[in-house]
């Protein structure tokens, strides 16, 4: 029986979330039985696929299209896992995997938990931890259904090696995509910037800036950095930002090593955006502030005469 993985990619690469998919799937692997197949939608070179041996995948399937139509990826992912008889799909825990697995969950009639953090810790029932109310508390939940759908929780699980030899086939199906309730009709990238979701370094500021005028400082601390930028909800809703930078519980779940807040109270749902962070830096004027509960380090002060001292400090430091 193998366990099947959702392997994105992204104009032919991967990214650590899908390595991070295949780590877990390979632990999950392991202690099922049975080996790990990573479905590739869109082309990669065979050198770029057998990098997901890296992580345990024993055989990487690629289907020639893309993964943009939602409904089209979980039709082939639901004829790939009948075909091999999976009753594992797991997913990481990007925009495109949580819109894909629940589509999946209904063609297959499966079982499926979101946000899941460890491996199952039994198998026969198969019971996984996972985030809840916003990250604010962990469920144990039962899997019953026969196809068991997993979709982790961002940076929880981590990226461990698990060395093989991916054998890589490439499929002629390209899928059906007739079922799809939305069409693309054209689909355009943005570029320049750093992604959001996968940055690994992110400054983040909120209603604390005052407003639009003084994000320039926000920029060039974040340009210093290498990071990305980001923002609150009323910060966005304001038109201060765009809202794609909007990160939170109705925002983007970001998984940085570096979350760097400011002017930014730290609202619950906020705060639900940004959990899987692995280090968060505030800064705030007021020591009362929630976010100061979350924060790994904190400077009480106003983020105006702070962050150019920030940026100047980042930038000698890098010569
Ligand atoms: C259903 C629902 C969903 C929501 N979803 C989201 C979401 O996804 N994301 C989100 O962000 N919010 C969300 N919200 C809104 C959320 O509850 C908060 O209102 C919001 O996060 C507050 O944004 P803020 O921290 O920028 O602003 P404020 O709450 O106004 O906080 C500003 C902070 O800046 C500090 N400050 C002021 N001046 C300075 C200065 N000079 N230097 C440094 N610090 C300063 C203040 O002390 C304060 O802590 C949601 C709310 C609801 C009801």
């Amino acid at each position: 029986m193998s366990v099947l993985v959702f392997a994105e990619n992204w104009d032919g690469a991967f990214k650590k979330s899908t390595y991070e998919g295949v780590a877990y799937a390979a632990g999950l692997a392991q202690s099922v039985g049975g080996n790990v197949t990573a479905v590739v939608i869109g082309a990669v070179s065979a050198e770029t696929a057998a990098t997901l041996g890296k992580y345990g995948a024993a055989k990487v399937l690629q289907f020639d299209g893309n993964d943009v139509n939602h409904q089209a990826t979980a039709t082939i992912l639901a004829q790939t896992a009948t075909a091999a008889g999976s009753k594992y799909v797991v997913f990481n825990g990007t925009w495109k995997s949580k819109s894909t697995a629940p589509r999946l969950a209904i063609k297959l009639n499966a079982a499926i938990a979101t946000e899941v953090v460890e491996l199952p810790s039994t198998n026969s029932p198969c019971v996984v931890k996972k985030k809840t109310f916003s990250g604010k508390a962990f469920a144990h939940v039962e899997l019953n259904a026969e196809v068991k759908i997993i979709v982790l929780s961002p940076n929880a699980y981590g990226i461990k090696e698990n060395e093989l030899s991916a054998a890589f086939e490439k499929t002629s199906g390209t899928g059906s995509d007739k079922d799809a309730s939305l069409q693309h009709v054209e689909y355009q990238k943005t570029s320049g910037k750093i992604n959001l979701t996968e940055a690994e370094l992110v400054v983040s500021a909120g209603r604390g800036m005052k407003g639009p005028e003084n994000w320039g400082m926000i920029e060039q601390l974040a340009e210093a950095l290498g990071a990305a930028t980001a923002c609150s909800k009323p910060v966005a809703d304001i038109g201060w930002r765009p809202h794609h930078e909007h990160v939170g519980q109705t925002g983007i779940a970001v998984a940085p090593n570096l979350y760097i807040a400011i002017g930014i109270s730290g609202a619950i749902q906020h705060l639900a955006g940004i959990s899987s962070s692995k280090k968060i830096v505030v800064i705030n004027t007021d020591p009362e502030a929630p976010f100061f509960k979350a924060a790994d380090y904190g400077i009480v002060g106003d983020a105006l005469q702070i962050v150019p001292k920030l940026t100047e400090a980042i930038k000698k430091l890098k010569g």
